[in-house]
């Protein structure tokens, strides 16, 4: 570990051990091929409204078409575009695909808003920004259908940039979440000094909040700061019925999980938008 010192941030990172062994070469030239290729594509998870069970919005989680080892999902290349420098590239493939889906369902008359993740990385680059807003112009998305995630351990790194970028982009109408929420070690104190709308209550705390009192007690102080702050809180990880009606019972308004629906293909979220629209002109 490398501690870099600059103005008044200080951060850690990782020096890639291994960065020049065959291995590593041959990672970053496929990821190379990648970007260029266009082999990222973005799954969408729903998320719902837990009291109406209603699709309020998509996360779209990337997924990397590799030619040869099938689908694979963040956890298997995620690290190594990061320490290879490929995350703008990255965030603007998956930005680009996002505004054409947005602009499809704008067309069905689907009106969602379809949230993407970035990390500090991409933050603390400073053409971020006008990726972003040119992005919107281009496409026709107005910027509160576009959320943005961003990680609790990516604020902890500090980068000099990311407080100034979420200013910005919060002024251009996106909406901002903290991903991961409770994982990071962050104060609470960066609930106030950023300006997230969401909260993303952590998976972790969600998987036992039925048969443990203190993880019920964590998700509840969650939701009371969230109130007093006036922020809205979205549980990951919803996986059974029982969780979701505790998380009801609780206050929270919104949830994601494998109970409601996996990351799919746009196709599929296709589907399963026509699906709540066609019950929602014909309740039975
Ligand atoms: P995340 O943003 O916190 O996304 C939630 C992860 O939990 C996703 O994993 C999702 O598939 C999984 N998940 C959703 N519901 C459930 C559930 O009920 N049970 C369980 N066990 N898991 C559930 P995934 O797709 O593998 O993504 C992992 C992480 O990779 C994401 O965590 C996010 O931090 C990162 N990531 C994904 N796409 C991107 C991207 O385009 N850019 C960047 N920078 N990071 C990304
Ligand atoms: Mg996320
Ligand atoms: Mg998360
Ligand atoms: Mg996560």
């Amino acid at each position: 570990y490398v501690k870099q010192q600059g103005g008044d941030d200080v951060f850690w990172y990782h020096k890639a051990i291994n960065e020049h062994n065959a291995h590593n070469i041959q990672l970053e030239s496929e990821l190379r091929a990648a970007t260029n290729e266009g082999q990222f594509v973005p799954y969408y998870q729903p998320k719902f409204a837990l009291d109406t069970g209603m699709i309020t919005g998509f996360e779209a989680l990337v997924r990397w078409q590799h030619p040869t080892r099938g689908l694979l999902k963040p956890i298997d290349f995620i690290d190594a575009i990061i320490s290879h420098k490929l995350s703008l590239e990255l965030f603007s493939q998956m930005a680009v695909q996002i505004a054409e889906q947005l602009t499809i369902w704008q067309g069905l008359g689907f009106d969602q808003h379809i949230c993407i993740n970035a990390d500090a990385a991409e933050f603390s680059n400073p053409d971020f920004f006008d990726l972003v807003s040119n992005l919107l112009i281009e496409h026709d998305v107005a910027a509160n259908q576009l959320h943005i995630e961003v990680t609790e351990s990516s604020l902890i790194q500090r980068h000099a940039n990311v407080k100034k970028q979420l200013n910005l982009l919060k002024k251009l109408g996106i909406c901002l979440a903290l991903d991961d929420f409770g994982t990071g070690y962050a104060s609470l104190s960066y609930l106030q000094e950023y300006p997230f709308d969401f909260i993303k209550i952590d998976k972790s705390f969600i998987s036992k909040i039925t048969d443990d009192r203190t993880q019920r007690a964590i998700v509840k102080a969650i939701l009371d700061l969230a109130e007093a702050l006036d922020m809205q809180v979205i549980a990951e990880g919803i996986e059974n019925e029982q969780q979701r009606d505790l998380l009801l019972s609780m206050g929270c308004q919104y949830g994601q999980g494998y109970w409601f629906g996996k990351p799919m293909t746009a196709e599929q979220a296709t589907q399963m938008l026509t699906q709540q629209h066609l019950s929602k002109s014909n309740p039975s």
